[in-house]
């Protein structure tokens, strides 16, 4: 029989093979996949009794023949009338149907799922299916080479199933060589549900014929069979992933296990999972691993894999899951996630809201869950005395909190839901290593910390060796000090100052320890105005007044004359539009700019203004400075070089 077949354009396959140049590859896996369904139809048949025959060896094989790449299975198979029907008719209009559509988008297409069949004359200048149907009628050969008529008649095929045969053109060489099919098998296929197989591998065995001698351990001689290589069937797929196990069944060994069956290259263990798995009103399977981010944030590394009934379909999955937990790893297996419509389109698909907000409720779920587990502390053998061993419990979040703060800060100011639900879990650290819930840590401080309007002023390092003397200063006063030192700081800050009322942060170093919480009670002034009006340039002619302001503040008269800060909100502005890249360049190219505070009541700075000989004030000025300087961690360079020598002449 010959024919026609139905398609509208005069000839589309030169269409097709056009079509995403780049993308050829997954005619492999539109293939494959069709022999995967016409397998489990057939098992599903036998399994309900319809079919009544053997269903033997159901492997699916690829072969590479000459200039020909077979795809085998043995599955339903297709009688003359089913290939009329599905391959003439339904397969073509549909190949018509979707490059209408593609017309139209002209995007890219999520994992351009739905290409079927006909993705075949991407690669191939002939296709040939050799079937016979599960059914009793004769096997069929069809034959196409790529112009709109196809040839069909009854051929000789001892086996029930599917042979589709590729003659793969010449400008597609590629998918004749035996390494670039093992890895778009292993790119696409790795977790399909019917073994497959692909070539031979090598595996040591023990000889049945080949022994040789060695030592029993008993000072005598023994035979043992000879290691010898054996080459046997390389089955490319795990048939039975993790993911679509019950959570029930498994191990945490064995969630670490799959981890590494789907990152080879990540050494790393992951710190913990989620297993999803929904029915209704969707149907969503997967396993979510919180990797540990700990300074950069690197979405590109281990990114999810979407797949599609254990079919792969793309690592990209912008769009389909928040974007903060695109820092996860892991798999997401859904045939609810439309495929073959643009990424811009699947952002407004309801089930892919649902899917996306059900994940981050999951993930919130789980935190949260952590966050009341407690676990026994690890204990510090090395110091029986220390705090965590006093402590004794601590929850699972805390213990993990240290890797995994970036990821929850990133979620909370990306995602509003999860924001909500997180202030319930989110921890804040102090520099002493305690871990606070925030409304906990509002009700230690608030007694201390509330300034005279009323708001409560959280104070925190990002450095505690850096600001150690601030540290230092501002815990003298019963100060709690919290340690705040991820790439997302500023940011997440501002959003803290926004959801929690009546609430400021300020760093240690951002004012005088007095003035850090401004209560009503001023320490009164030793100097005279007139004093303090003679005082102020015979230090700023001491300092480069681009970057200093000075600024005369009485303090008391046992903390330090000088000290420097540096403005909350212009440090944090400045910081922000660096990690944010744009809109508040302004801030972002400001020089650093500090405030010299110089404490009135100090003794030494009344020596500076009794001093008479004008030389010795400027070296008493000068090593003031430098002393201040010098605890900031600004004091550098030939500066630093000059304030030792200095010094050192000082004492002799
Ligand atoms: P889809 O798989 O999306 O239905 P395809 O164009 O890939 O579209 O295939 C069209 C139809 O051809 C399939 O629905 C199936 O009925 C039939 N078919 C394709 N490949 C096979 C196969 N290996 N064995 C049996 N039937 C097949």
């Amino acid at each position: 029989m010959q024919g026609n077949l139905n398609v509208q354009t005069e000839n589309i396959f030169p269409v097709i093979k056009k079509f995403l140049y780049s993308d050829h590859e997954i005619f492999l896996r539109e293939l494959i996949s069709n022999a995967v369904d016409a397998t489990q139809k057939l098992k599903a048949l036998s399994s309900r009794g319809e079919f009544q025959g053997e269903l033997g060896d159901l492997t699916i094989d690829v072969i590479l023949e000459k200039k020909k790449l077979i795809i085998r299975d043995r599955g339903i198979g297709m009688t003359a009338d089913e290939i009329d029907k599905y391959i003439n008719q339904i397969a073509f209009s549909g190949a018509n149907d979707f490059l209408d559509k593609y017309k139209d988008v002209q995007e890219n297409l999520i994992g351009h799922f739905g290409l079927g069949f006909y993705s075949a004359f991407m690669v191939a200048d002939k296709v040939e299916i050799e079937t016979k149907s599960f059914k009793d009628a004769p096997a069929m050969r069809w034959s196409c080479d790529g112009s709109p008529s196809f040839e069909m008649k009854e051929c000789k095929k001892a086996d029930r199933g599917t042979d589709i045969i590729l003659h793969i053109a010449d400008d597609c060489q590629e998918f004749l060589e035996e390494r670039r099919i093992l890895e778009l098998l292993k790119k696409y296929c790795r977790f399909m549900p019917i073994a497959i197989r692909f070539g031979e591998e090598s595996q040591w065995v023990d000889s049945e014929t080949d022994f040789e001698e060695v030592d029993d351990g008993k000072g005598g001689k023994t035979k043992r069979p000879k290691r010898v290589e054996k080459k046997v069937p390389r089955i490319i797929n795990d048939t039975d992933p993790a993911w679509r196990k019950k959570p029930a069944d498994l191990t945490d060994d064995d969630y670490k296990k799959f981890y590494h069956e789907l990152y080879p290259m990540n050494f790393e263990d992951p710190l913990f999972q989620i297993h999803l798995n929904v029915d209704y009103p969707f149907n969503l399977t997967g396993i979510l691993y919180f990797p540990k981010v700990r300074k950069t944030i690197d979405p590109n590394r281990n990114k999810i894999q979407l797949y599609c009934n254990q079919v792969f379909v793309t690592d990209s999955v912008e769009g389909v899951v928040p974007e903060y937990l695109m820092l996860l790893h892991g798999v997401l297996d859904s045939p609810d996630i439309p495929l073959n419509v643009s990424r811009s389109y699947l952002q407004s698909d309801s089930n892919v809201k649902k899917i996306a907000q059900h994940i981050s409720k999951k993930v919130a779920d789980k935190l949260e869950e952590m966050s009341k587990a407690k676990i026994e502390a690890k204990k510090d053998n090395e110091n029986e005395n220390n705090e965590a061993t006093a402590q004794q419990f601590n929850s699972q979040l805390e213990e993990r909190w240290d890797d995994i703060k970036i990821f929850v800060e990133y979620g909370m100011l990306t995602d509003e839901k999860f924001c909500e639900r997180a202030m319930k879990f989110a921890l804040l650290k102090n520099t002493e290593g305690h871990f606070f819930k925030l409304d906990d840590y509002r009700d230690k401080i608030k007694a201390l910390q509330t300034d005279k309007d009323k708001n409560v002023i959280y104070l925190y390092a990002t450095d505690t060796d850096e600001q150690h003397a601030y540290i230092a200063k501002a815990k003298e006063k019963g100060y709690d000090v919290l340690l705040m030192d991820s790439v997302l700081n500023s940011h997440y800050i501002n959003l803290l100052e926004q959801k929690i009322e009546k609430t400021r942060f300020v760093r240690v170093d951002g004012d005088t320890v007095e003035k850090l919480i401004a209560h009503d009670d001023s320490i009164p002034e030793k100097l005279t105005q007139e004093e303090k009006d003679k005082l102020k340039p015979i230090i700023e002619g001491e300092v480069d007044s681009k970057r200093f302001t000075v600024l005369l503040e009485s303090m008391e008269a046992d903390d330090q004359p000088m000290v420097i800060t540096q403005n909350e909100f212009m440090r944090r502005y400045k910081e922000m539009s660096q990690t944010s890249g744009g809109g508040m360049g302004f801030y972002g190219e400001m020089p650093d700019s500090y405030n010299l505070v110089v404490n009135v009541n100090h003794p030494l700075i009344g020596q500076v203004l009794a001093e008479t000989d004008a030389d010795k004030q400027k070296q008493l000025v000068h090593q003031l400075t430098d002393l201040a300087l010098l605890s900031n961690g600004l004091l550098k360079g030939e500066a630093l070089t000059q304030f030792i020598n200095r010094s050192v002449s000082m004492i002799k």
